[in-house]
């Protein structure tokens, strides 16, 4: 990471990872760095190719086609450009988001885009959030936070995140989702959903948006 900082947030879907970073990284003026957005790229270029998301040899045979690039516009808002295309809110469906829990477990898929991220970490202070951060991508990462919720709670949250987008689905479907992507997550041999020894914990269940951001900004600036 050579001088930069960088703040590691892992956590299962819906914990409130991205949101608190986004705030965290505004707050502290570090670059926000979405790593699930990585997987679901991979994920989208997989779905539109046909080859089934769990297929180890077949979408291993994708990864050479695919070029990811990762953009900040004016807002400090990042864009992910797949092969030139602009990728970024096709990303965001269920189906990629099963899409992106299925390939995230191939190790192909892991190597090919572990140095996009350690790249970022190098070039800019980061606020970084995904699985394994803390735990494999940036295991010296100077502040670690692992954020969670119960899963139903998440479930509400993220229901409600689709519903603002127009996405169409019921509450059942959403919490099913997020209980399979926790399953898939944490059970996988590769870089599993885990909290590394040095992490903070933080449960947001019972805390709204303004109170979680608390939490973590206090963990932020009594370790930073
Ligand atoms: O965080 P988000 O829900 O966008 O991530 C999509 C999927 O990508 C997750 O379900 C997870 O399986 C995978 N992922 C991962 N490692 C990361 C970030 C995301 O395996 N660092």
């Amino acid at each position: 990471m050579d001088n930069h900082i960088a703040i590691a947030i892992d956590g299962p879907s819906g914990a409130g990872k991205s949101t608190l970073a986004r705030m965290a990284a505004k707050r502290f003026g570090f670059i926000y760095v979405d790593t699930g957005a990585l997987y679901r790229t991979v994920g989208l270029y997989t779905l539109r190719s046909g080859v089934g998301t769990r297929d180890a040899q077949g979408v291993a045979a994708l990864l050479p086609e695919i070029h990811i690039e990762m953009r900040y516009d004016g807002e400090g808002v990042q864009r992910m450009l797949l092969n030139g295309e602009d990728v970024t809110d096709l990303i965001r469906t269920p189906e990629v988001s099963m899409a992106a829990s299925d390939v995230s477990a191939l190790p192909p898929v892991r190597a090919f885009l572990l140095d996009t991220q350690r790249e970022m970490a190098k070039k800019y202070d980061v606020i970084m959030d995904g699985r394994d951060i803390g735990t494999v991508v940036l295991p010296e990462a100077q502040v670690k936070i692992f954020l969670t919720a119960s899963a139903r709670e998440r479930a509400r949250r993220r229901f409600r995140e689709l519903r603002e987008r127009g996405v169409e689905t019921d509450f059942e479907t959403v919490l099913q989702d997020i209980e399979l992507r926790d399953r898939n997550d944490s059970s996988r041999e590769i870089a599993p959903l885990r909290p590394a020894p040095d992490a903070v914990m933080c449960d947001t269940t019972e805390h709204d948006l303004d109170g979680s951001f608390e939490l973590i900004r206090e963990i932020i600036e009594a370790k930073k």
